[in-house]
């Protein structure tokens, strides 16, 4: 490629190199050529297996860097080729390097927003690959052969598992939001409590949702009170819609109410205002049915007459991220008469695992455990403690003595939005290692190729064996074995 640097400028330029001292020159002088790295042993293995224009952009981009520390007076001796061509080779297998891979959570959040959310099952999988490496009949008519809808794939899906007339989906909740408020409510009002006004995880609050979507949020009540009253206060003929906003993350306990959705829908219809919920999270399945608190049932929303209703494909649905918005067919119609829906529309890979999800929950029998997410949830302390048992079994001797590891009772979060303030007894496998702080101990198992998240808590590393994987317990207990046997972060 070859591109100029100043240093090679400053070179070529003759007042410049008047002015370069004796030892500069011969320390420039002694900076090897791009061919004489290249042909370096370890360059040349490098050359095997990365690209030969990224090895010698690396060698360039070194000497570079060379050059203009001896000119900066940074450096007087040169390193030798060995090392030269050593940074070279580690800077060409840095930028090759996948950065996106697997990680092992043993955070004990199910639904980590950092760590990818759901984990799918084999089913999402399948069908992704089999849209991804060949053509797909995604959005055509096979009647006519002309363009169809791509959200034929899961509408009828998702009409049939919540009663709902009709159905769309768009990349991630927050666009379901901003499609539905600019569809109906662009310039006019849209009432909310102010019980309501939620900040998901920084980037999505509801009141910025709502400017952008073009709506005024026009909010009623207190913080821990809202009545059926205020909300009748507050309409008026520039009213668009009533919008109900689940309190996904937080909860307002003691002195608090919040108006049902049955009274809202009563209200809004004797006005003739759509009433629209988001559910956030949303579950298709009554997790209460398996000892877990309740989260509000997206079958219920339908039922009780909301016209729009939208929640995230890859909380507990346990999809790929998307947003899915269910509700009667003129409005549906209107959404995606939108060109807002070019923007927001969810790629092929997405409608695939979505469908694929989607068709797991036509069997209730078998939902929970074919959804992980769900199949984490609901996992019993018995069968967490005996996963915690065979890891510390797994440990070397000298390993468990080490790291002081033991295994103990504890609690895990749910994440993601969904029922916040509950906690789900676990059991941790704790290591507490009298020669490395937690946090050093914790950031170099992040830090490792197959990387480890677990849960820092005081003085100890716990690894909450609720959401570790079948197979992973064997590559933690691995990890830990060379971490000792090697010395690694340890004193
Ligand atoms: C999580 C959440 C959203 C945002 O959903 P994404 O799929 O992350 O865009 C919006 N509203 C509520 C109430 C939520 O809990």
């Amino acid at each position: 490629m070859g591109f100029a640097s100043p240093a090679v400028d400053a070179l070529r330029t003759p007042a410049k190199v008047s002015a370069i001292d004796e030892r500069t020159r011969r320390a420039l002088a002694a900076i090897p050529s791009v061919n004489e790295v290249l042909q370096h042993p370890l360059i040349e293995d490098a050359l095997e297996s990365l690209p030969r224009q990224v090895v010698v952009d690396s060698v360039r981009a070194t000497l570079d860097g060379l050059r203009r520390d001896v000119l900066g007076g940074r450096l007087t001796v040169p390193p030798s080729v060995d090392e030269l061509a050593s940074a070279a080779e580690a800077a060409a297998r840095a930028r090759m390097r996948r950065t996106l891979r697997r990680v092992i959570n043993a955070t004990g959040v199910v639904l980590h927003t950092g760590l990818g959310r759901a984990v799918m099952g084999a089913e999402a999988a399948a069908a992704a690959a089999d849209v991804i490496s060949s053509h797909s009949n995604l959005a055509i008519d096979p009647e006519t052969g002309r363009r169809g809808s791509r959200d034929t794939h899961v509408a009828h899906l998702l009409t049939y598992l919540t009663g709902a007339e009709s159905a769309t989906v768009v990349n991630n909740n927050a666009a379901s939001l901003m499609l539905i408020l600019n569809t109906i409510a662009e310039g006019k009002e849209v009432v909310v409590s102010r019980g309501e006004l939620v900040e998901i995880g920084g980037s999505f609050r509801l009141p910025d949702v709502v400017r952008r979507s073009g709506a005024i949020l026009r909010e009623v009540g207190t913080t821990n009170k809202t009545h059926l009253r205020d909300y009748q206060e507050a309409i008026t003929e520039n009213t668009a819609a009533l919008l109900k906003v689940h309190q996904s993350n937080y909860k307002i306990v003691g002195f608090a109410q919040q108006v049902g959705l049955e009274d809202l829908v009563r209200l809004g219809h004797r006005h003739g205002l759509p009433v629209v919920e988001d559910l956030g999270s949303g579950a298709l399945v009554d997790l209460s049915a398996y000892g877990l608190p309740q989260e509000p049932m997206v079958q219920a929303s339908v039922r009780a007459g909301a016209d729009l209703v939208c929640f995230s494909g890859d909380k507990l649905l346990g999809g790929p991220q998307a947003g899915v918005i269910l509700g009667r067919c003129e409005l549906i119609e209107a959404l995606k008469r939108n060109p807002l829906v070019r923007v927001l529309r969810c790629d092929k890979v997405t409608v695939a695992m979505l469908e694929a999800t989607l068709r797991l929950y036509m069997d209730p029998e078998t939902v929970v455990q074919r959804i992980p997410p769900l199949r984490i949830l609901t996992r019993s302390p018995v069968e967490i403690e005996a996963k915690a048992r065979a890891l510390l079994s797994l440990l070397s001797a000298q390993a468990r003595e080490r790291l002081a590891a033991s295994v103990e009772p504890a609690t895990s979060e749910i994440g993601g939005g969904s029922l916040p303030g509950e906690e789900l007894p676990t059991y941790v496998l704790a290591l507490r290692p009298q020669d490395v702080d937690a946090d050093a101990l914790a950031r170099w198992l992040r830090t490792r190729d197959l990387a480890i998240y677990p849960r820092v808590s005081k003085d100890a590393v716990l690894f909450d064996l609720r959401t570790v994987l079948n197979g992973e317990v064997e590559e933690i207990a691995a990890t830990l074995n060379a971490l000792v046997a090697s010395g690694g972060v340890l004193a």
